[in-house]
């Protein structure tokens, strides 16, 4: 089943009197339980096409589908509503709330749905990423990687089809981003589409596939046999 669609997408920014083009041409299609890399140089394209995807940014010309629907024609409150239910998202630097508990981090995606059993949502999906003794710690009363997993398990507990994650593992030490992408592939392995945009050559060895970007065109598009 195909989760994402990229029917000829590009962006263009205008800078004053010149035009960028982050994107030209872009061509993708994504199966569901996929865990595929995008890397490329900075400046490549990768953090625009994971917000394209995300419905965050829109596309100058072409068009994208997220689990069978369009979205070129929506409303933006309509596309909120497809981004909430179907995607989750990682960041590099984690995008907490400094002045909620962990708990409260993790509840508030669905809080903004009303669900009323959000409480219990939000600390299995703590537990599931190994943070049951810390709900009630604040970001600043953690490390790195147990802000990340927080962030994980924000981006988890909506059960979201896909999980799009720009550099997760960038702002952190070597062992602690390994445990990261252990657990991201552990919630792979449990159904859920990753997307990412990442540096660490380690994660390559754990892609089912590896999409090179320069100059806002795919260069490389390799399938790996499962892991
Ligand atoms: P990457 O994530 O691979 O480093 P980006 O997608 O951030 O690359 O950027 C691709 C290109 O688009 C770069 O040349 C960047 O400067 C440009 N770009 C990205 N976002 C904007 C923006 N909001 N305004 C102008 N130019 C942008
Ligand atoms: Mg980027």
């Amino acid at each position: 089943m195909e989760v994402v669609k990229l029917n000829n997408i590009s962006r263009f920014f205008s800078l004053g009197n010149s035009q960028v083009n982050a994107l030209k041409n872009v061509n993708l299609s994504v199966n569901k339980g996929e865990f595929l890399v995008l890397k490329g140089s900075s400046g490549s394209g990768k953090s625009t096409l994971l917000n394209i995807i995300g419905a965050m940014d829109e596309a100058s010309t072409g068009e994208v589908e997220i689990a069978g629907k369009p979205l070129n024609k929506l409303s933006d409150a309509k596309k909120s509503k497809i981004r909430q239910k179907h995607i989750g998202f990682i960041f590099q630097s984690f995008n907490l709330l400094p002045v909620l508990t962990a708990l409260e981090n993790v509840q508030y995606p669905l809080s903004l749905q009303g669900d009323k059993n959000s409480k219990n949502k939000a600390i299995k999906a703590l537990a599931q990423v190994g943070l049951a003794d810390f709900i009630h710690h604040r970001p600043n009363q953690l490390s790195g990687g147990q802000m990340q997993r927080v962030a994980i398990a924000r981006a988890l507990v909506t059960q979201p089809d896909i999980i799009l994650a720009d550099e997760p593992t960038a702002n952190l030490d070597s062992v602690t981003a390994k445990s990261i992408m252990e657990l991201m592939k552990q919630l792979n392995q449990q159904g859920i589409t990753f997307i990412f945009a990442t540096h660490h050559e380690f994660v390559l060895t754990q892609a089912s596939r590896i999409i090179e970007l320069k100059d806002g065109q795919i260069m490389h598009d390799k399938q790996k046999a499962a892991a």
